[in-house]
């Protein structure tokens, strides 16, 4: 999979792709991440990607040019199945959302900053419309990093062990159970026994139960879809 990220802040997102899982998929050859300065892409040799608001107000607004230029450069070397751009009033991004684009082989994410984008790049270009919350950044490269390590993960041969991003919270409606490793105990406060038996269905049946229970204290809405 290939994912390219349009950013007037390119260093923002290089540390979150250089450790880790997200380091390995690269490695592997399983994910590529691209990094595009949208000023290179400027409608003058300033450097200018925004401008005034038309209408008056605080706070500058990204340029349609810059981006479009970008987008249809990329377009032209290749097909892209998405183009998302990251803003608050977007869908809110989830585990669902998060699957369906694993599937895809080549996706474009657009970081917005000051006041956002021109509304006419979201007219002409864009096809999912993303929020990671009710709260206001000051860009969209920290949301495009968190959609794109969820995506990342759960690529074939991106984890080690390949079934535990489908144990994860979410994938199957529920909340991940407790988990626990070494020590069995400290100060006093045991593993469940359970855990220890090397019964495998028991431990089955125990994590499910203990899903289950979480879902319905903590996120009881997950259960009523
Ligand atoms: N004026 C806009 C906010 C702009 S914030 C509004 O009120 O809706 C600047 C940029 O940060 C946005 O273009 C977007 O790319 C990013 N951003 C901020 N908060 C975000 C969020 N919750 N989810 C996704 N992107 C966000």
């Amino acid at each position: 999979m290939r994912i390219d990220i349009l950013t007037c802040q390119p260093e923002l997102l290089e540390s979150p792709f250089s450790h880790s899982i997200l380091k390995r998929a690269e490695q592997k050859g399983v994910a590529s991440i691209h990094l595009h300065q949208l000023r290179d892409y400027a409608i003058n040799k300033h450097g200018q990607i925004d401008d005034y608001a038309f209408g008056g107000g605080a706070g500058m607004v990204m340029m349609i040019e810059p981006i479009a230029a970008c987008i249809r450069k990329l377009q032209a070397e290749r097909e892209y199945q998405a183009i998302l751009y990251m803003t608050p009033d977007g869908a809110q991004f989830n585990q669902g959302l998060a699957n369906r684009l694993s599937l895809l082989e080549n996706i474009i994410i657009l970081c917005g900053h000051y006041k956002g984008v021109d509304e006419r790049v979201r007219e002409l270009f864009i096809t999912y419309e993303i929020s990671i919350g009710d709260y206001v950044l000051s860009g969209g490269e920290l949301p495009a990093a968190i959609v794109a390590d969820a995506i990342i993960r759960l690529l074939p041969g991106v984890l080690n062990d390949e079934t535990s991003a489908l144990t994860d919270s979410f994938q199957d409606g529920l909340l991940a159970p407790p988990v626990y490793t070494r020590p069995a105990e400290y100060e006093g406060l045991k593993v469940p026994e359970v855990l220890l038996s090397g019964h495998e269905a028991k431990i089955d049946a125990w994590r499910y139960e203990q899903a289950l229970a979480r879902t319905k204290t903590r996120r009881p809405d997950l259960l009523e879809g």
